[in-house]
């Protein structure tokens, strides 16, 4: 059966533009959900300027994780769900529910007015946190969809919870209460490439901040890149797939490289483009000195050094994924923020 019309949530957000870039794109009709109508005149802009020529396909709904209103609206008469929304904060929090609440609450919420309104499937947008976080080191380990973070587990933090918790309470209501709804999980590792409008989410504040030399140092961090062009594509091929329903897609792409290796790919690829790019690095005594009195730098200490491998193999198989090389994701972001001069030249 082929999709029609799709719900996205988050609209606002950088891997559901380019969800709703390439369902466009395919002639689906899209309609998305951003937390106060007064978005929807940006979103519109961001996406006419990345290629949307006509956006008559594409509708918009007032929702917000943390309310019931709107969600009923948001769902009617769509056969499929891209639930996309959810604060991404990688790093502290003040108060974990900040994160946790909407994350999960919100998935539930989402889950419900699907499930009411006789959606088909809902693909859930999950992290690499929710199979990779809080365990502890073991360097040979590549992991896959059939493992689970560890909420308090080592280096796990409020964002991986949050994105743990979600994941396990939409699998959870699917067991017991969702009737025929289908839900398929997919699970990004670090997603860059190029940006759409100003907005900067999670994994390309990090090539930003390098590009910018806008951190004290590279630290002992490894990174499996996965381009948010794939992860889109991904996305759009779980609507329908066989073989889909019921199931969680890792989607990663080159094995994890670490922060420095970004940095050197950047000055390699850029040179004199990346004029201020970050030179010195941190060693791991310092960190670990500094998390003594710094509680930014504690949940990054168990993390030091830590490669986490995944394995693309499942969704290569069922949903055709064929990620690109993590250096093209990497400079096409450092063009993306260069254009956009969203770095400082
Ligand atoms: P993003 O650009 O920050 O987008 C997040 C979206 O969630 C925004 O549209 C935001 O709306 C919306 N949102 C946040 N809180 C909300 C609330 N209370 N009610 C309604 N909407 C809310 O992040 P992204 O990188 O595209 O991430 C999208 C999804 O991918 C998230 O589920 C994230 O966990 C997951 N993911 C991301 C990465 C990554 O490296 N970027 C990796 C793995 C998984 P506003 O614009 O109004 O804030």
């Amino acid at each position: 059966m082929s999709a029609q019309r799709v719900l996205v949530t988050g609209g606002s957000g950088f891997i559901a533009g380019h969800c709703i870039l390439q369902l466009l794109g395919r002639g689906y009709s899209v309609r998305t959900t951003v937390r106060s109508l007064e978005r929807e005149a940006v979103v519109r802009s961001v996406l006419a300027a990345a290629g949307v020529s006509d956006g008559a396909d594409l509708s918009f709904v007032a929702a917000d994780l943390l309310s019931d209103a709107g969600w009923p609206e948001a769902v009617a008469g769509c056969d499929v769900v891209l639930h996309i929304a959810s604060p991404v904060a990688p790093g502290g929090v003040k108060d974990e529910n900040d994160v946790i609440l909407p994350a999960r609450d919100g998935t539930l919420r989402v889950l419900r007015a699907a499930r009411d309104a006789g959606v088909r499937r809902l693909v859930l947008t999950s992290s690499f946190h929710s199979v990779a976080w809080g365990h502890p080191h073991d360097r040979g380990r590549t992991f896959t969809e059939a493992d689970w973070g560890v909420v308090d587990g080592p280096g796990m933090d409020a964002y991986g919870k949050s994105k743990t918790l979600a994941e396990r309470a939409a699998w959870d209501f699917v067991a017991a209460q969702a009737g025929a709804l289908e839900l398929t999980t997919i699970l990004p590792t670090a997603v860059m490439g190029p940006v759409m409008g100003p907005q900067i989410s999670g994994s390309n504040g990090l090539v930003q901040r390098i590009l910018d030399g806008a951190l004290p140092g590279y630290l002992n961090l490894f990174f499996p890149i996965v381009d948010v062009r794939d992860v889109a594509a991904a996305h759009v091929a779980a609507l329908d797939a066989e073989g889909a329903a019921g199931e969680r897609f890792l989607v990663s792409g080159d094995p994890a490289i670490s922060m420095k290796q970004v940095g050197e790919i950047l000055r390699e690829r850029l040179g004199d483009a990346a004029p201020h790019l970050l030179t010195r690095s941190i060693p791991d005594f310092v960190v670990r000195f500094g998390a003594l009195f710094s509680a930014e730098f504690r949940p990054v200490v168990p993390n030091l050094g830590h490669a986490r491998q995944a394995s693309n193999a499942k969704a290569r198989r069922v949903l055709g994924f064929e990620p690109r090389p993590a250096e093209e994701s990497i400079v096409d972001t450092a063009r993306s923020l260069i254009a956009q001069r969203l770095v400082r030249s």
